[in-house]
């Protein structure tokens, strides 16, 4: 979306903060950053985020930075590192060579700290940390001040550097903001901005034995960076006031200005980590990347497009009050993405044998069949047909109900693209399985030459028994059950026990020869499949469902 196209009342609220940034000259130009913890995999929310911030660069002709926010050694690893960059490479995010780790800014944030010592806005304090925490006060008390909080800055100067030199041990000594005790906002009564912590980093390995709180380090790498608008969730609202007072009190010309917005929450999935976790540990999921997930990885794996993603954050919005959005919506998204795009080809996922009794034993038809009649560009393909076909289960019926209008004894049907046949007879096995059905057909009934002066009520898919390429198609559910309660009792996930089903016996149309992972297509009647990105292959192809056809979600308005 363009600038220049965009009037004032369809603006959200960052665009209106910024569009009077820029009319009143707190800044010429503007600056986003999307700043992700390596700590796990990108879900869901973090594309919410990254295409908003890069989003509002592009709009504004700015620049977007990539960076790291990895100030804290204990959780973070470097393979995140990579996953990150990937899914948001693939999200369409481009950083250009705006790449950066708040890792290499240690240097800038201890002589930060230092500047604050000697300004008498940091002290060194020995409390511990219950001590610390018992200082603090509570939302309806006011904190007390800490006995050290007067040391003189020569003093201070000396401890944080011994602190920084590994002279003590962890959790005996921290760095404080000295700001006000008393504030009515908990965050800002002397919040710890430095701490010991004798631990390696991914980046700068045994270098330091100090870290940066995140509320102290944020602002600084916003600020390193020129960032303008440092866009975040609403839970730092009540930070905003020590942000405000990191960039102040360290003097950055032009300050970045932080906003916030609600996070993004979809009903019917698992987005905590902590959950995922579990289910990854417990062998429920495969990876991090299941398919039944909502992580970017997860969505890709599945089916999902960048477009649709990027869709659906679109509708959803930028808020300022938490809400959940229904998983329909996002199944809406890839559908509208890829109905008028991909190729419609016959699958059968629970296939029962047909056979033509009156069609020459040797004889094979190649039909011409459009790709996807909503997009004629897409072309056409042939299809084989011949005296052997399968059809799915579902759709035959030894005793139909009324309104049953595919296959039963008796009835004719047409064979999609292909023509009328009726059925005459069918076998079973001693379980009472249809094992074979038998029907005649109709050669004056080519699909587009006619229907030699009668109608049928119902058309079915099929697929050439000799031709067909057996497949694996893994069909989804949601993976908790929402009707029932998220959650169990005990805390535990209440999972659906129908969330996978894997049909190892399916047969798709032979046009598949050339098929990618991540190829996607509509499989008629079945829904919008994709190869799977990772178990694909062309001995052994395997097909996740995206979304299936139909749907009862509206569009809100
Ligand atoms: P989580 O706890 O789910 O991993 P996080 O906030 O700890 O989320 P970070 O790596 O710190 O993850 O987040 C990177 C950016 O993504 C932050 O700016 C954060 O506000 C944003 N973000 C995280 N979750 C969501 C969400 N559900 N919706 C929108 N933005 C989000
Ligand atoms: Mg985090």
């Amino acid at each position: 979306m363009e600038l220049d196209n965009k009037n004032v009342e369809s603006k959200n609220f960052i665009e209106q903060i910024i569009d009077k940034d820029l009319e009143e000259g707190r800044f010429d130009h503007v600056q986003t950053r999307f700043p992700p913890e390596p700590n796990g995999y990108l879900h869901i929310g973090h594309a919410k985020s990254i295409l908003l911030n890069y989003g509002i660069a592009k709009e504004y002709h700015g620049k977007f930075n990539m960076r790291f926010d990895d100030t804290n050694p204990t959780k973070e690893k470097e393979e995140f590192v990579q996953s990150i960059l990937e899914d948001i490479q693939w999200l369409g995010a481009d950083w250009e060579d705006r790449l950066f780790f708040a890792s290499d800014y240690f240097d800038e944030m201890y002589e930060a700290a230092v500047k604050l010592i000697k300004k008498g806005k940091a002290y060194v304090c020995d409390l511990s940390p219950e001590e610390i925490r018992e200082y603090r006060g509570t939302l309806t008390e006011p904190g007390k001040n800490s006995p050290y909080r007067n040391r003189s800055v020569e003093e201070n100067l000396e401890l944080f550097e011994n602190m920084k030199n590994g002279m003590y041990e962890d959790g005996t000594r921290v760095l404080r903001a000295k700001i006000d005790m008393a504030s009515p906002n908990i965050n800002m009564r002397d919040p710890i901005i430095y701490r010991v912590a004798h631990m390696s980093h991914h980046n700068t390995g045994d270098k330091w034995c100090i870290y940066p709180m995140y509320d102290f380090a944020h602002p600084i790498e916003d600020a390193i960076e020129g960032v303008t608008h440092s866009i975040c969730t609403l839970e730092f609202e009540d930070h905003r006031p020590l942000y405000d007072w990191v960039v102040n009190e360290l003097e950055y010309e032009n300050p970045p200005r932080q906003i916030e917005f609600a996070k993004l929450y979809v009903t019917n999935v698992v987005t905590g980590k902590r959950y995922i976790k579990q289910l990854v540990e417990d062998g429920i999921v495969d990876g991090w990347d299941d398919p039944r997930l909502v992580s970017i990885a997860a969505l890709r794996r599945r089916g999902f497009t960048p477009e649709s993603i990027k869709m659906f954050v679109e509708l959803c919005g930028i808020s300022k009050s938490n809400s959940s959005v229904d998983y329909a919506m996002l199944e809406y998204c890839i559908r509208e993405d890829l109905k008028a795009k991909k190729p419609r080809l016959m699958a059968v996922l629970d296939p029962v044998k047909v056979i033509i009794d009156n069609y020459p034993e040797d004889k094979v038809e190649w039909l011409e069949v459009a790709n996807n009649v909503e997009c004629p560009e897409l072309g056409s393909r042939k299809v084989p047909f011949c005296k052997e076909l399968y059809i799915d289960r579902e759709d035959f019926m030894e005793e139909p109900p009324k309104k049953y209008f595919r296959l039963f004894p008796g009835n004719e049907v047409r064979l999609m693209n292909a023509y009328f046949v009726k059925c005459v007879d069918y076998k079973k096995d001693e379980n009472g399985n249809i094992t074979e059905i038998h029907v005649t057909y109709d050669p004056e009934t080519k699909s587009g030459n006619g229907f030699n002066g009668r109608k049928v009520k119902g058309t079915i898919h099929w697929v050439s028994a000799r031709h067909g390429v057996k497949s694996e198609v893994r069909l989804y559910e949601n993976i908790v059950d929402e009707e029932k309660g998220k959650l169990n009792e005990d805390g535990t996930l209440n999972l659906n026990p129908n969330s996978l089903t894997v049909l190892k016996n399916c047969y798709i149309e032979p046009n598949i020869e050339d098929v990618k992972p991540e190829d996607k297509f509509q499989f008629v009647r079945q829904g919008y499949f994709c190869a799977d990105l990772k178990d694909y292959t062309g001995e052994h192809p395997v097909f996740n469902r995206i979304v299936s056809l139909k749907s009862s979600f509206k569009l809100p308005k």
